[in-house]
């Protein structure tokens, strides 16, 4: 399968040319399956793009969209996606066991008046809700009948939660997306660390939050966010074979993160590890 990252910002935006070569455009993930399926992770201002190359590739008509939770900065780029706009998709959104209804109503309140001009009933794609609790049935709805691509959820320790997700290819290859979890803090519906690790094991890519140094985290316990220490060794405990560095903090310039990336390596060297570390950059993607 295929990953493109199209925001891998958190919290909120951040153009400008402090932040050219990691990216302003808060979270969205593309990931194609190896026998053609499109699962879009949340609708962060990353969307637009996308949805922009959808509509000019005009192929791929049949979309899901996963979403870890209905924070702003993992949400707010929906009304700017044109697929949704046009009756040639269908779109099932799915956000976790027992929360599609609630992630409709996310999407659907923000574009309710006063908050934007336009409201859902401009919405001309078809739109369903699914879940993604591994069930035979969202597996039909997340992945298709007769695929042998599998989506797995995990609870995230945030607040107001939120969900984790695992595509596995055919090929038994592994992609893990844990965005917006707090690893040393226990949030309502947060899940201890050991679950996680256990989630991850094996992975042969891990996207985890790391926005916070360890100085700073000092100061934002409790906020529902990792530092890269803390990704790091989750990704080591869990034998993961790359991870990607995530939800860069909005005021973490492009040659902060380099700096961040730089620690984060030496501090694998140290634990002897072999995992291969990178910082998530919008625009690129990742073969798994
Ligand atoms: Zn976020
Ligand atoms: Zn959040």
């Amino acid at each position: 399968m295929k990953v493109t990252i199209w925001g891998c910002r958190g919290s909120i935006t951040t153009p400008g040319p402090d932040t050219v070569r990691y990216g302003g455009e808060s979270t969205c993930f593309e990931v194609l399956t190896d026998d053609g399926k499109t699962i879009i992770i949340d609708a962060g201002s990353g969307i637009r793009k996308l949805g922009n190359a959808l509509i000019k590739e005009k192929t791929r008509t049949d979309l899901t969209l996963l979403m870890t939770h209905a924070h702003w900065d993992h949400l707010a780029g929906f009304p700017f996606f044109k697929p949704a706009f046009s009756p040639r998709y269908a779109i099932t959104v799915c956000g976790g066991p027992d929360a599609q209804d609630s992630v409709m109503k996310s999407l659907r309140h923000q574009m309710d008046p006063p908050y934007f001009p336009v409201d859902m009933s401009a919405i001309k794609a078809t739109l369903s809700a699914g879940c993604s609790c591994g069930c035979a049935e969202c597996e039909h709805r997340l992945i298709g009948a007769g695929s042998a691509h599998r989506c797995d959820s995990i609870p995230l320790n945030h607040p107001n939660g939120g969900w984790g997700f695992k595509i596995t290819g055919q090929n038994g290859r592994a992609f893990v997306l844990l965005t917006d979890t707090e690893i040393r803090f226990h949030h309502e519906g947060g899940l201890a660390r050991e679950e996680y690790v256990e989630f991850c094991r094996g992975a042969d890519l891990l996207f985890h939050d790391a926005q916070y140094t360890e100085e700073e985290y000092a100061k934002t316990v409790t906020w529902g966010h990792s530092t890269y220490k803390d990704a790091v060794d989750l990704a080591i405990d869990a034998g993961v074979k790359r991870l990607g560095l995530l939800h860069h903090d909005p005021e973490r310039t492009d040659d902060e993160v380099d700096r961040q990336l730089a620690w984060c390596r030496a501090y694998i060297a140290d634990r002897n590890s072999t995992l291969d570390c990178f910082a998530c950059a919008e625009g690129t993607a990742h073969e798994v």
